[in-house]
């Protein structure tokens, strides 16, 4: 018994050293490659609503916007409020081909997800990344939502489809865009593919950064009039309201 209990020590004395962090390049010391410091300093958001993860000054409550008019989807789950350091990270793996960053991030969300679940949080029948146009795709090459739905299913042993959501028209980039503008722009935006059959099913939605939330919103509605039985949204990080910001 000691026996193991000193192998495993060692393992892990092991598995710890290998790490470097990818932020800092310093010895990670942690089974991920991510300091203690550097983890610390990562904007985790505490208090939010509890159904679009908008940063609020206390716990369990909901915003306004969600009291006003509730969302399509149920729940997102987002381990930080967008900003400083992690608005650099998530562009550096978003901009800058860093995968390592986003990696990590994936990892530390699928630990977030894992906590929600044992805490009573429904695990979903699948996951789906929101999909990029498909000129935006050629540009950048990549579809980051894709990937952080990869790298989340296989932590999570839950399945992930590519195939089910399309968008179908090339809109202006959201950054810009005022909520409102933002919400016409997504109008007739995106669309099921035939192989899509959310009849029943609960989903949830991965994207790297919840805005306003209407991409989110814009997709639960459309899975939710196609039979879906709940929408969840799986994100690295949520912004604060522009007052907030
Ligand atoms: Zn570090
Ligand atoms: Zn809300």
């Amino acid at each position: 018994m000691n026996c193991q209990l000193a192998l495993k020590a060692l393992v892990n004395n092991w598995l710890n050293s290998e790490q470097t962090c990818s932020l800092c390049s310093e010895p990670a010391e942690q089974p991920y490659p991510l300091c203690h410091p550097c983890e610390n300093e990562l904007p985790w958001l505490i208090d939010a609503c509890q159904r679009c993860a908008l940063p609020l000054p206390a716990a369990n409550l909901t915003c306004a916007a969600c009291l006003r008019r509730a969302p399509a989807f149920t729940s997102v789950v987002a381990p930080w409020r967008y900003g400083f350091p992690l608005d650099s990270v998530i562009s550096r793996f978003k901009h800058h081909r860093q995968w390592p960053l986003g990696r990590v991030l994936a990892l530390l969300l699928s630990h977030d997800l894992r906590h929600r679940f044992e805490e009573g949080l429904p695990r979903p029948h699948l996951l789906l990344p929101v999909p990029l146009a498909r000129r935006r795709l050629r540009v950048r090459g990549f579809n980051q939502a894709a990937m952080l739905a990869r790298w989340l299913s296989a932590e999570l042993q839950l399945p992930c489809s590519e195939g089910w959501l399309t968008r179908c028209r090339d809109t202006p980039a959201q950054q810009t865009l005022s909520a409102r503008a933002r919400r016409r722009n997504l109008r007739d935006a995106f669309s099921l593919t035939p192989a899509a059959q959310p009849a029943g099913l609960h989903l949830a939605i991965i994207d790297d950064v919840l805005t306003t939330g209407s991409t989110a919103q814009t997709l639960a509605a459309l899975l939710r009039r196609a039979g879906a039985q709940r929408v969840d949204v799986y994100c690295l990080a949520r912004t604060p309201s522009p007052a907030q910001a």
